[in-house]
C-alpha cells in the first residue's frame, strides 16, 4: 500500500539523521512513508509513524529518486528515515539499489526490530545505519514500544558484524531510561560487542503524542554522556538548542577536528582524506565522495 507513497521528502545535512561520522558536511536526500511496526507511546514523528498513509501524501519511484539523487549538489546519497523504513521494504531496496548504481550512498535510519533474514538482505544494499537502542531494559521495550530489546540487540551486532557504518541512537526520558546504571550497562555493552568507535547520540526527548513527560533536563543529558564517554569514544548529544556536546575530538589525540553548531558543520585540522592533522589517526572512514559518484 505504501510503495512509492512517501510522507516527507528534503535535501537535509546528514547530521540531521543523526550520523556525524558519514561525510560529514554534505547534503543527503531524504525520504519516508507512513507507519511503523512499533507503538511508542513517545513517538516523536507519530503524526507519520502512527497514522495510515496522510493527506499530504505524494507518489514518487525508485527512478525519479535516484536521479534527484544524482543530481542534488553535494549530495551523499539517499537517507530512508521519517518512519520506519523496514517496513517499506521493497520500496527501500528498489530505490537503493539503484543510487547504488550511481555511485552514491545509502542510509537506513531504523529501530533496528526486523528478523535476520530480511536484515542480512537489507545488508546488501544499504551502506550506513542509525539505529535507535530506545532503552537498555527489556521492561522498557515491552511497555512503551510493544516490541522487545533482544531483536535489536541482534540486529546491531549484525551491522556491526557486517562492516557496515553504524551509528547509535537512544532518546533520554526522564524517569524511564534515563539512570546512570542503565547508561553504563548500554555504553558498556556497545563498546564491548562493537567497539567504542561506534558513535553514540543522547538525543533529548520532548512531550509528544501520548506521552506527558516534562523535557529531558540538559543536566541529565550531561551526566549520561559522561557515563557513556568512560565506555565510548565518541558520545554526542542533540535535538538541543545549545551548541555544547556536539564537536568531534579525535580519538587518539584529543584534537577538535569538527565543529558543529545547530546543522552547521565545520571540518578542522583534517587532511583531505579525513584523517586527523596533528596524529594521522583516520577519524572518518567516509569523507569524500568518489570522483564517479552521482554520474
Ligand atoms: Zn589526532
Amino acid at each position: 500500500m505504501t510503495y512509492g507513497v512517501i510522507s516527507g521528502h528534503s535535501l537535509d545535512p546528514v547530521e540531521k539523521k543523526p550520523l556525524y561520522h558519514f561525510f560529514p558536511g554534505h547534503s543527503i536526500l531524504s525520504v519516508g512513508s507512513y507507519g511503523c511496526n512499533m507503538r511508542c507511546n513517545f513517538c516523536q514523528n507519530w503524526h507519520i509513524s502512527q497514522s495510515g498513509i496522510g493527506r499530504f501524501s505524494a507518489d514518487t519511484d525508485p527512478d525519479k529518486l535516484a536521479m534527484e539523487a544524482c543530481t542534488s549538489v553535494n549530495n551523499a546519497g539517499i537517507a530512508f528515515t521519517y518512519n520506519e523504513p523496514v517496513i517499506w521494504f521493497e520500496f527501500v531496496r528498489d530505490t537503493a539499489l539503484r543510487v547504488k548504481k550511481s555511485g552514491l550512498f545509502t542510509v537506513m535510519v531504523s529501530n533496528g526490530f526486523v528478523n535476520s533474514d530480511p536484515l542480512d538482505e537489507i545488508l546488501g544494499f544499504i551502506d550506513a545505519f542509525n539505529i535507535d537502542l530506545k532503552a537498555f531494559s527489556e521492561s522498557f521495550y515491552k511497555r512503551v514500544t510493544g516490541a522487545g530489546l533482544e531483536p535489536v540487540k541482534k540486529s546491531l551486532k549484525q551491522i556491526a558484524k557486517a562492516g557496515k557504518h553504524l551509528e547509535i541512537t537512544t532518546l533520554i526520558i526522564p524517569g524511564k531510561n534515563d539512570s546512570v546504571g542503565e547508561m553504563e550497562a548500554e555504553s558498556k555493552w556497545i563498546s564491548e560487542e562493537m567497539g567504542d568507535e561506534i558513535p553514540l547520540h543522547l538525543s533529548r526527548y520532548f512531550p509528544m503524542y501520548k506521552s506527558n513527560d516534562p523535557a529531558t533536563p540538559r543536566e541529565t543529558l550531561n551526566t549520561l554522556s559522561d557515563t557513556a564517554r568512560r565506555y565510548l569514544k565518541y558520545v554526542y548529544i542533540g535535538n538541543t538548542a545549545g551548541d555544547t556536546g556536539q564537536d568531534t575530538a579525535c580519538s587518539k589525540c584529543g584534537t577538535i577536528v569538527t565543529k558543529r553548531s545547530g546543522y552547521d558543520t565545520r571540518l578542522i585540522n583534517l587532511d583531505g582524506r579525513g584523517k586527523c592533522d596533528a596524529c594521522g589517526n583516520p577519524v572518518y572512514r567516509y569523507f569524500t565522495l568518489p570522483s564517479h559518484a552521482g554520474r
